[in-house]
């Protein structure tokens, strides 16, 4: 495999090619082995109340996981279809968020971690239902999505839900008929909302909406794909395709880290670390930001309405593997590529992505030359950068301001045009 210099594989799939894992991927192997120790836990319980889900064989084990980079790995019983379920809430949030902006969602929907079941009467005291990622937020969060027409919005939640996965999803038509005879509770849900004025009405529509939404059928890769998308700041690493803003993808991966794993939230957040959302079918969908979407499936639920072993297969993973994301690199590598100089001209070449961080060590090394007096030009180089942030860019910017004024002359090569990106 061919590295670039910031140390990223440059090799893997183009974007719109299926990359999956060699059988003697090392890993592919890691799976396996958190696979096979999580396999000896025994415990828990198939959800089922929605009398559908019963059937589901508890012995049902696999796990996906999709790089950055979009490579897939699978392990297990990796093509087993299943009911997104819960898994649903973050994306519909998403879709919520991107069509009318963080603020308007919350007026509808808090953004507190519950600490209740999936299916608590979780009002504060306006009536409105404090998390979105529980039963009476996300039935509200679904009432809010616009497509036109009423008979549109699932369509339009399940191409989304699509453009995540990178494939066409479809409805698991037995069990959302299943829940949608039995849900009576969560229309309770939607009366209170409605009542509370948040609910966008009618109450059934959104609610039948809820419950195809929570029946659309994907398998762990499917989730994998979908962590991925929000892992990489809104693009589906596998189709190349831009689903959600990077903003939208940054609130829905706080809001899962906060508020994805039922009344476990905080035990996760400290034993995980990875912006999650659980279902009761039993899938667990772990975005690691910046590195991987990782989707497990395994159907005995703990007493929180976890899967048991996706919750130790994820914990191997985040503890054995350094995913839980404040888990913090000692020293961030350095954007310098090399510094030379050539009489009184000081070449300083970068490299990699600059983001904030990265932009700050360029600066400082930059205002070195102004107390240098052999020093009276710099030419900062950006053929190998691969990405400016906007905040990178400014503060570049300042800094060359500051080293012309000092008197000394600056200019930046850019035949790649990444300051134009
Ligand atoms: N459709 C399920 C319900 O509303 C989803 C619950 C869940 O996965 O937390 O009861």
């Amino acid at each position: 495999m061919e590295y670039a210099v910031n140390g990223q594989p440059t090799g893997g799939p183009e974007a719109g090619e299926d990359w999956e894992a060699g059988e003697n991927s090392p890993v592919l192997q890691v799976l396996e082995k958190i696979r096979e120790e999580a396999t000896g836990l025994s415990g828990g319980l198939v959800a089922d109340y929605i009398p559908e889900l019963a059937h589901a064989d508890p012995e049902t084990f696999g796990i996906a996981a999709v790089s950055a980079h979009g490579r897939s790995y699978c392990v297990g019983d990796a093509e087993h279809a299943f009911t997104l379920q819960s898994i649903s809430k973050p994306f519909v949030y998403a879709i919520a968020v991107e069509q009318l902006g963080l603020d308007r969602v919350h007026e509808h929907v808090g953004a507190e971690p519950s600490g209740e079941p999936f299916n608590a009467i979780s009002l504060d005291e306006r009536g409105r239902p404090e998390n979105p990622m529980i039963n009476a937020g996300a039935i509200v969060t679904t009432s809010l999505v616009e497509s036109g027409s009423p008979e549109g919005r699932f369509e339009r939640i399940r191409s989304v839900l699509s453009a995540f996965a990178g494939r066409e999803l479809g409805v698991d038509e037995s069990v959302y008929r299943s829940e949608a005879e039995t849900g009576h509770r969560n229309r309770a849900l939607g009366y209170l909302s409605l009542a509370g004025g948040v609910l966008v009405g009618p109450v059934e529509a959104a609610v039948q909406d809820y419950f195809r939404q929570c029946a659309v059928s994907v398998t762990v890769r499917d989730l994998a794909a979908m962590a991925a998308t929000l892992a990489v700041g809104g693009v589906n690493p596998v189709t190349g395709e831009r689903v959600v803003s990077q903003r939208t993808a940054r609130h829905t991966l706080s809001i899962m880290s906060s508020c994805g794993m039922y009344d476990r939230a905080g035990e996760w957040g400290l034993r995980v670390g990875i912006p999650a959302k659980s279902g009761v079918s039993g899938g667990i969908l772990a975005a690691a930001p910046g590195a991987f979407g990782v989707g497990v499936f395994s159907p005995p639920l703990d007493d929180a309405g976890n899967s048991v072993r996706g919750v130790a297969a994820l914990e191997r993973l985040s503890d054995d593997y350094d995913l839980h994301m404040l888990q913090m690199p000692a020293k961030p590598p350095s954007p310098v590529h090399s510094v030379t100089r050539d009489g009184s001209t000081l070449e300083v070449r970068l490299r990699g992505e600059i983001d904030f961080l990265a932009a700050e060590q360029v600066v400082s090394r930059l205002a070195e030359a102004i107390d240098d007096a052999r020093v009276s030009s710099v030419s900062v180089a950006l053929e190998r950068v691969s990405g400016l942030s906007d905040a990178a860019r400014s503060l570049l910017a300042a800094e060359i301001t500051e080293l012309e004024d000092a008197g000394v002359d600056a200019t930046v090569s850019d035949p790649r045009g990444v300051r134009r990106r």
